[in-house]
């Protein structure tokens, strides 16, 4: 059971803008529960939707409905390949988003290339390209398609970025390809176990198969959005299957080169916040230059008397995650200039 204290009340400067929810880690199967690798956490495969559901039922009825909701990735489990199940489990999902009444964006993690590869996803519901916004007369903001990544405005002078974790990753490239043997030989360099899942011994535990990182393509089209951002005094919302901070995570769920992606943030004034998710535990870290890394609770770890959705109320000085269930509250304020 879950004890929420009321929300103070709002100062009168406090005008709230908009709203928007975030998701992580559905991970639903057609499958009795069961346990995560390490044999430590439950495994809710089936009630996952309905977790799904109650979040979704809850945006719906916000007297201020979100503007959208970020789905954070993960959202049917590897075990469905297994079982042939992959297409009807992810139908019976996308199903139940059809409930919301506000667009969702999808975000693709590991999960996602255990069940489909790249070309099907691109071709699939999970392919929410075509929400993004595009910037006039500026061509650098366009993302390439080599990877799923995009921006989109959800009220003036706030934009979210959809970040593709698994643009360097053996999982979803076409293994006859230059790219899988270049992202194949990082993956080794770092890591010489035998099982490239196992973070044994290794220096960098976030060097394991089932994470992945972000090439430097993505990374300069990322620069080159926040560039705009700053110059357009935006505030920006990152999202991201896998988490880039440390002190927010566990070390091995990191993106393998999240200090690029760190570098790239850093460099810029824009960024309010980070959000993740894949680490099931969920996380929370302002780090040096005031951006917050939120990873979010994880639905398929979430027992059912229990819930894991957050949804941000986004105000002219910050922004803050009301969650819902074993979601922590959190404000989130901007820096200062
Ligand atoms: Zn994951």
């Amino acid at each position: 059971m879950d004890y929420k204290p009321e929300p103070e009340p709002l100062s009168e400067s406090s005008e709230l803008l908009f709203s928007f929810g975030v998701i992580a880690d559905i991970q639903y199967a057609d499958l009795e529960d069961g346990y995560n690798f390490q044999g430590n956490r439950r495994r809710y495969y089936r009630h996952s939707l309905l977790h799904l559901q109650g979040a979704i039922e809850h945006w719906n009825k916000e007297s201020s409905r979100p503007r959208c909701v970020l789905q954070l990735g993960d959202i049917i489990d590897g075990y469905n390949a297994q079982y042939k199940a992959s297409e009807k489990s992810l139908e019976r999902v996308m199903n139940t988003f059809q409930m919301l009444k506000v667009p969702v964006h999808h975000t693709w993690g590991n999960h996602e290339f255990y069940n489909f590869s790249r070309d099907y996803l691109t071709n699939s519901k999970l392919n929410t390209k075509f929400l993004e916004d595009q910037i006039a007369h500026h061509p650098e903001t366009v993302p390439s398609e080599d990877y799923y990544a995009y921006h989109f405005v959800p009220f003036p002078k706030f934009r979210f970025i959809l970040l593709d974790a698994y643009d360097m990753s053996v999982l979803g490239v076409d293994q006859s390809s230059p790219k899988y043997q270049q992202c194949l030989k990082i993956l080794r360099e770092h890591n010489p176990n035998t099982e490239l899942n196992s973070p044994q011994g290794l220096r960098e535990p976030q060097f394991v198969q089932f994470n992945g990182g972000f090439s430097q393509e993505q990374l300069n089209w990322l620069n080159e959005v926040l560039t705009f951002s700053d110059k357009n005094q935006e505030k920006v919302v990152i999202v991201s299957h896998l988490p880039i901070y440390p002190e927010a995570s566990d070390s091995v769920c990191l993106a393998w080169n999240y200090r690029d992606a760190l570098a790239v943030i850093w460099s810029h004034k824009c960024v309010v916040c980070f959000f993740a998710g894949h680490t099931h535990d969920g996380g929370y870290s302002e780090d040096p230059f005031g951006v917050h890394h939120v990873n979010i609770e994880g639905v398929i770890e979430t027992a059912p008397d229990s819930q894991a959705f957050g949804t941000v109320h986004v105000y002219p000085d910050r922004m803050m995650l009301e969650g819902g269930g074993r979601v922590p509250d959190r404000t989130m304020s901007y820096r200062k200039e």
